[in-house]
């Protein structure tokens, strides 16, 4: 029996390795529906290729009424690949329908974590991460919960501008930041990833996904990405799960959990992995780290303001309209705005913090 999978934002990166994945395994999954957002041309031709599956973009304006048939459709998992905060009310929405839910999507936890998994809770949905380094740490930590895990770490490669300091790393033109030396991903997260943004979003992800609290949360700079998480036990000896830099592995084991999934990749034999290097972060270089890190150990609205401010500043610096540094300063400025005291406990509240840090961001953008 063929499993049946629904795609949310087909067209992107984890879309194209998703989709690799099931032109390779066509015998064990079956694509019954996608979205998209407005990449007409690659949509089209996803929908000849996949003529039986139902599409549609989500700039339609009943958008939110054909998510619900979509979702209406039996299925055995969907899979969340929309970049963004336009991603939250996807991922509730399958929360609340109990459906086993393949996470790739993490701004929807960062927003929302606490409403996310209090609806995987009531419903009893599975949330299998597909980010890298939580994909790992779900694996590691299902073989380390007999040996008490204390510490969880996630690895981060540095990005572009590892070397790069000073001036040269606040005015980084969108070229430089661009150029990942390890992933290939939408243009988002790659900006994410050269700040360590992304880094802060993943703590945030991992805090709510593990239950952990932040302290034992950690990250280390890991430039050539093949450890992608580590476990420290309660005696002082850490387990780490290495592969190389390839999204189809923890999207591969995601669509097959709980079997285990073929080598999609075709792994090198260790001996021709590069040499494994670990730094610590450079928190004063990486602010947006550090203050991602700060908005998640406040709690409340303050990760879903971090995560609109960078948005809204992610987007501004890609435009051309502000300097890579930039994007730090705008979200530590939109973390210290007094906002309406808007119901943070609701998705509706959350959303609104959401657009207010996003408006504040971008008449800041627009008053310089
Ligand atoms: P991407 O920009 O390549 O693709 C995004 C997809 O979302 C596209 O299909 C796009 O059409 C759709 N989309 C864009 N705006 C939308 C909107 N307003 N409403 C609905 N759909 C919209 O992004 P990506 O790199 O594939 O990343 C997707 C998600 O996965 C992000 O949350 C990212 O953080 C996460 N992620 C990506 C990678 C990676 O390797 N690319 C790794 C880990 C996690
Ligand atoms: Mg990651």
């Amino acid at each position: 029996m063929k499993r049946r999978f629904i795609l949310f934002g087909a067209t992107g990166s984890i879309g194209d390795s998703t989709l690799d994945v099931l032109r390779r395994q066509s015998d064990d999954f079956e694509l019954i529906g996608f979205t998209w957002h407005n990449n007409e041309e690659k949509a089209r031709a996803l929908q000849r290729e996949f003529p039986r599956a139902v599409a549609f973009s989500t700039t339609a304006a009943d958008a939110d009424m054909q998510t619900q048939r979509l979702l209406d459709l039996q299925h055995d998992f969907v899979i969340i690949a929309i970049v963004g905060a336009a991603g939250v009310n996807t991922t509730l929405e399958a929360a609340r329908r109990g459906n086993t839910i393949l996470l790739a999507n993490k701004e929807s936890l960062v927003i929302a974590g606490g409403l996310v998994m209090a609806e995987v809770k009531a419903s009893g949905a599975k949330l299998i991460p597909v980010d890298s380094e939580h994909s790992s740490l779900f694996r590691l930590l299902q073989g380390a919960a007999a040996q008490r895990p204390a510490k969880v770490y996630l690895t981060a490669s540095g990005g572009p501008l590892l070397h790069v300091h000073g001036e040269e790393f606040f005015n980084a033109s969108k070229e430089q930041v661009l150029k990942h030396p390890t992933w290939v991903m939408g243009p988002k997260i790659t900006v994410d990833s050269a700040g360590l943004t992304n880094k802060a979003l993943e703590i945030i992800e991992a805090h709510y996904l593990f239950d952990l609290r932040y302290e034992q949360v950690q990250a280390v700079i890991h430039p050539q990405s093949y450890v992608h998480a580590m476990v420290e036990l309660s005696d002082g000896t850490v387990i780490q799960h290495v592969s190389q830099p390839d999204m189809r592995y923890p999207i591969a084991w995601a669509m097959y959990y709980p079997q285990p999934s073929p080598d999609v990749v075709n792994g090198r034999a260790p001996f021709a992995y590069p040499a494994l290097e670990f730094f610590p972060i450079d928190t004063d270089k990486f602010r947006a780290y550090a203050l991602g890190r700060r908005a998640g150990e406040m709690g409340k609205y303050y990760p879903a303001v971090f995560n609109a401010a960078n948005e809204a500043a992610v987007a501004a610096f890609l435009a051309g309209n502000i300097r890579f540094g930039d994007i730090a300063a705008l979200i530590s400025d939109a973390l210290e705005v007094k906002y309406p005291d808007y119901d943070y406990t609701s998705i509706a509240g959350l959303l609104q913090y959401d657009s207010a840090a996003r408006k504040f961001v971008e008449h800041k953008v627009f008053s310089t």
